[in-house]
């Protein structure tokens, strides 16, 4: 940073108690830091409701990756209009490699693929000043929600953090906590939007549908979604000191009830896992990062992993 030598001047009467000085030297108005990072999921884009639009052997999934995109940048555009300097996208649905790059802008990084072990707010760290997601559904122990699910619809039946189940977006913002980030804004269906604001307070939300069961909801339409998620972070940046950091201070307890018997039975070989039931599994960590680690092992690992 370049010092103004009559900026330096001003500081030192200032400390001296001439607080007159620096009101005759104003702060020059320095391009200030403002690093984003915004977490794309798919489930909560307008329109979506089944694996049509979400897996890429659906017959819509080539457009809807194309409106999810668009949601995307509708954020980016709008966190730089209202100052950000840096911005980081991570692409956090299915093969991590839905969003269309060439879509956008020069300056944005793109987290693309898996595995990654900060999971879905993978880029996230302590220069980042505030994280939004889009595209977020709701969890795997709501009974309402489109495409309700938390990490692998697959796989998972529950995941509790100290005893609570949680949601990918509560627990993605718990991992931005550890690197003092605040979420300020979402969006995704009302299910979704509901159960973030629950745990993490009044955050700015997009609802892109109203759920009206697992694989139907009331949607808007990829036009009205661009305009309303650009509307709502540019709200969130007109109020960024209201947001805080959803911390949770480790040790953290983290529970995982698998869908089948067997992941179960074998991670409890490992003497970090204990046996909590006979689809489930209990481990400790020292903070969200190292569960976010261990949540994308139990994830990924399998013996015949190549290359
Ligand atoms: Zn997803």
């Amino acid at each position: 940073m370049r010092r103004h030598p009559l900026i330096l001047a001003a500081v030192v009467l200032s400390l001296l108690g001439a607080g007159l000085a620096s009101m005759r030297e104003p702060a020059r108005a320095q391009p200030r830091k403002l690093k984003v990072h915004i977490s794309v999921d798919m489930e909560g884009v307008a329109g979506v409701v089944t694996a049509d639009q979400l897996s890429p052997t659906g017959f819509e999934y080539a457009r809807f990756r194309e409106f999810m995109t668009r949601e995307a940048l509708a954020a980016v555009e709008a966190a730089k209009a209202a100052g950000a300097t840096e911005v980081v996208v991570a692409d956090a649905h299915g093969n991590g490699e839905n969003l269309l790059i060439e879509h956008l802008p020069a300056d944005v990084r793109l987290i693309r693929s898996w595995p990654r072990k900060l999971g879905m707010v993978a880029g996230i760290d302590d220069a980042v000043d505030a994280a939004i997601f889009i595209g977020y559904h709701a969890g795997t122990n709501n009974p309402v929600g489109v495409r309700a699910h938390t990490f692998s619809s697959a796989n998972l039946a529950r995941v509790a953090l100290n005893g609570t189940n949680v949601t990918e977006g509560s627990w993605n913002a718990a991992i931005a906590g550890q690197f003092g980030v605040p979420v300020i804004m979402m969006s995704g269906d009302d299910a979704a939007i509901a159960e973030v604001r629950k745990v993490i307070g009044n955050v700015e939300a997009a609802e892109t549908k109203r759920t009206l069961g697992f694989h139907s909801a009331n949607s808007i339409t990829p036009q009205a979604s661009y305009e309303l998620i650009r509307q709502r972070v540019r709200a969130a940046f007109g109020r960024l000191q209201d947001f805080k950091p959803h911390r949770v201070t480790g040790p953290v307890t983290v529970d995982v009830t698998f869908k089948n018997y067997m992941p179960a039975e074998v991670l409890a070989y490992l003497p970090m896992f204990e046996r909590t039931d006979s689809h489930s599994v209990r481990f400790r960590a020292k903070d969200m990062a190292e569960a976010s680690w261990m949540m994308s092992f139990i994830g990924e690992y399998r013996a015949d992993l190549t290359p």
